[in-house]
């Protein structure tokens, strides 16, 4: 059975614009002083808005998990402001770790080590490994220092739904729920961090995302596979849950980009025929190639971290449109594509593959 903490809602959120580049020492102190006091601040990192407190604090933690309505056996990542952190919450240091975080850190890359006993349980879900990730955004980087403390931090959504890319996406799910909302602008990478697990050998990602398969095997000297598909049996405790999902039911089309056009066309006359309300979410080009149809434009084709950057946001938009089905284009594997495709894959309620029978 899943476990959910619950909370009463009460809480009175207070909204602070920064200046992503140089934040205002002033907020960011009085952020700093919620998260040492056991609250919640959400806060702009380079992949999407995290939810973070302090780490060592199991009160605090469990807050985090009542606020987003997380399943408690679902592991949060643990932000540090420096690289020299990371060795109080790992009881091991494998020589792959010391070369990635030189590679990747401050960056979207997290780690997965054995966990030293100053984590809390609580933090892992009970797992003898922890994640760590050091992040790139100074904002958040200014208030992991002022706080003084590893602050523990999962995407700032409520769970199950499309993680926050703005701060409005943060309030729209988490108003009333945690003490503050740092609003530093978009998120620029758009999809959440890599995580890959250096307990494994050869390492394993249990999420693709903002640093590239491609990248990792440059500095490892292997070959470092992605999953492609939610394995049937979760490796990672997140990976057996829906996730990233808008409320109007998405189906994803997949195959080359001309039997993809085709299909989802002829999907999309379908579902019309039938008196539902469509929208297609294409690149930048869609509105030509679906001329019938509404379309959410997203990112530009041979473009994936273009896509990613506003996933997120589109999703929410198809939402906000009342529609009754959204119909997604897929995208290639490469580069990017394959964190945008991991996070479509999850968030569909139905996969279709285009070019096969047709
Ligand atoms: P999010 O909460 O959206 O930031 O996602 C955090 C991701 O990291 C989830 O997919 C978790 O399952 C994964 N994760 C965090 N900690 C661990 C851990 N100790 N072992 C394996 N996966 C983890
Ligand atoms: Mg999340």
């Amino acid at each position: 059975m899943v476990v959910k903490i619950e909370t009463p809602r009460g809480v009175r959120t207070v909204y602070w614009r920064v200046d992503p580049a140089r934040p205002d020492p002033g907020i960011i102190a009085r952020a700093a002083t919620l998260i040492r006091g056991g609250g919640l601040v959400a806060f702009p990192t380079e992949t999407v808005y995290g939810l973070g407190a302090d780490a060592l604090d199991p009160q605090a933690v469990r807050r985090i998990f009542a606020a987003k309505g997380r399943p408690v056996d679902n592991p949060l990542i643990v932000h540090v402001a420096d690289r020299s952190e990371l060795a109080g919450l790992v009881r091991d240091m494998p020589p792959a770790a010391a070369r990635l975080v030189s590679a990747f850190w401050p960056g979207p890359l997290t780690l997965v080590l054995p966990r030293s006993p100053a984590v809390p349980p609580v933090v892992t879900a009970g797992l003898d490994k922890v994640a760590v990730r050091m992040p790139s955004h100074p904002v958040a980087l200014a208030l992991i220092r002022a706080a003084q403390v590893p602050v523990a931090a999962p995407s700032a959504n409520y769970s199950g739904r499309p993680s926050p890319t703005t701060a409005a996406h943060v309030l729209a799910d988490l108003d009333g729920k945690i003490e503050a909302v740092l609003d530093g602008g978009p998120a620029p990478v758009g999809v959440e961090s890599t995580v890959l697990d250096l307990t494994a050998t050869p390492p394993v990602i249990l999420r693709p995302g903002g640093v590239t398969a491609e990248q990792l095997a440059a500095v490892l000297g292997q070959v470092i596979h992605y999953p492609e598909k939610t394995p049937a049996r979760p490796q990672a405790p997140g990976m057996k849950y829906r996730h990233y999902a808008p409320k109007t039911p998405l189906w994803l089309v997949e195959g080359p980009p001309e039997a993809v056009s085709g299909r989802t066309r002829a999907l999309a006359a379908e579902a019309r025929a039938a008196g539902r309300r469509v929208v297609i979410l294409a690149r930048t080009d869609g509105p030509e190639r679906y001329p019938d149809d509404r379309v959410v434009a997203c990112g530009r084709n041979g473009d994936p971290a273009s896509v990613a950057a506003g996933l997120y946001a589109a999703l929410r938009e198809c939402d906000l449109l009342g529609a009754d089905l959204i119909l997604a284009e897929g995208l290639s594997l490469d580069g990017l594509g394959c964190a945008v495709m991991n996070r479509l894959r999850k968030a569909a309620a139905n996969i279709i593959t285009a070019g096969e029978d047709s």
